[in-house]
């Protein structure tokens, strides 16, 4: 397969833009590798510049559940853009979708939409602190809240203590107010509200966690950060910006039977379009401006067709018989892959939850980022490019969760077993 036209613009590109991407992942430097360039998408189906196909496992990251180039979300944004494309004013979608997600999401009692999952994370990090007039954060090593000051923030030198940026050009003031503890780990939970319990404005977690990889909390560590929250007044917020309306249609929270003060939303609610959304309880929504005296806006939030095209997809997804079948689908994808590791004796192991699946090249099931990083990283890189090489495309980093949309197919599944059952073969 060769890409000499995606090399010649991805070099060119480098001059322009740094790294030659608008966002770091995409550079393929992380299996050291470069990217090719779309030219177009459709289903499941990626084509490059140089005419060559890959199925896609990523899908915008979650976002094209339906599979790329929907023709009933494209129906939808043609008519609808004659309409015009921002007003800088109210309009009826921004009504509909907001009621549409409190109708199905019973934490979200009111709705702000803004236009990408860091924008909602970082509304929803000043919400808590504005409202419980308190500080500090605590956050989960190995989860991802996008790329605000007080989220780039690593785990300090000793357990439970300040964290430490992550992000060159973070100020130690923006990082000092943010504590970064073990996943899944109840006790340190424990002992950093022990110790700085009158102090928590809130907990930020992904209670499934699909920028580590894939992994999974656990129930009663979930359980045990919402009764903490409670006893000490402190928010509990549910980073959903990937695994809302993707796990099951009314998100982990539904999954795990727990209730957050306030969730955060992107990815599928845009359908495409760039978008994000935070919500939760109207009390505390209600100290936002303008009513309250705590400062969000955007020029472009709640833009026309963002909404529609958002609202559209979320439609169709609540159909009954759609999670059924994509949850059914990613399992049958997972235990086939599973099923190949197991016949050839490789160690390797895959988990999903709805659309959202994790790939882990080792034989145990992980439950933080070190059982990541912990895993055979060297061979998930030959996998990558062994992959890509032959026209599928998994998410370029042993960090990050894959994804099945509806327009998948079992042939495209088909052609991944051949070439992992090849693959195991080349390297064992
Ligand atoms: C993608 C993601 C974000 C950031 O969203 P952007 O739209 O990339 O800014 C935040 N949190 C989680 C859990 C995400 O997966």
């Amino acid at each position: 397969m060769l890409r000499n036209k995606s090399k010649a613009l991805f070099n060119k590109t480098k001059k322009i833009i740094p790294g030659g991407v608008n966002s770091p992942v995409r550079s393929f430097s992380a299996v050291s590798s470069t990217p090719f360039i779309v030219k177009k998408a459709k289903g499941s189906s990626i084509t490059d510049i140089d005419n060559n196909n890959y199925i896609d496992f990523i899908g915008s990251w979650g976002a094209m559940i339906l599979g790329h180039s929907d023709n009933r979300i494209i129906k939808k944004l043609n008519s609808i853009s004659k309409n015009g494309l921002t007003y800088g004013a109210p309009h009826e979608a921004e009504t509909k979708i907001a009621e549409f997600i409190i109708k199905n999401i019973p934490a979200v009692e009111k709705i702000r939409m803004v236009n990408s999952g860091t924008e909602a994370t970082m509304s929803a990090a000043r919400l808590a602190r504005g409202y419980t007039n308190k500080d500090i954060i605590i956050k989960f090593n190995g989860c991802y809240h996008g790329h605000g000051d007080a989220f780039l923030v690593e785990a300090g030198s000793g357990a439970a203590t300040y964290g430490k940026p992550s992000s060159s050009g973070v100020t130690k003031g923006s990082s000092k107010d943010t504590i970064s503890i073990p996943y899944n780990d109840k006790e340190l939970l424990k002992k950093t509200f022990n110790r700085y319990k009158d102090k928590i404005a809130c907990v930020i977690i992904e209670p499934i966690a699909g920028n580590m990889n894939f992994v999974k909390s656990n129930k009663d560590f979930l359980k045990l950060a919402r009764q903490l929250c409670t006893k000490n007044k402190s928010l509990l917020i549910f980073d959903e910006v990937m695994t809302g309306f993707r796990v099951n249609f009314k998100g982990a929270q539904h999954l795990y039977g727990i209730k957050p003060d306030l969730t955060t939303f992107g990815k599928v609610i845009g359908g495409g379009l760039p978008v994000g959304a935070f919500g939760g309880k109207s009390k505390i929504m209600d100290m936002l401006a303008p009513d309250g005296p705590i400062y969000q806006a955007g020029t472009l939030s709640g833009n026309p067709l963002a909404m529609h095209c958002g609202l559209e997809t979320l439609k169709i997804i609540s159909n009954k018989s759609f999670f059924k079948k994509l949850s059914a689908k990613t399992k049958s994808f997972v235990n086939g892959l599973n099923e190949i590791a197991k016949k050839n004796n490789y160690p390797f192991h895959a988990d999903s939850e709805g659309g959202m699946f994790g790939l882990y090249f080792t034989n145990n099931k992980p439950k933080n980022i070190e059982d990541i990083k912990n895993s055979n990283i060297k061979h998930f890189n030959k996998f990558f490019n062994y992959m890509l090489s032959n026209g599928v495309f998994f998410a370029p980093s042993a960090y990050e969760a894959g994804f099945i949309s509806e327009a998948h197919t079992q042939k495209d599944f088909s052609e991944v077993y051949k070439l992992f059952t090849k693959f195991i073969k080349s390297i064992t």
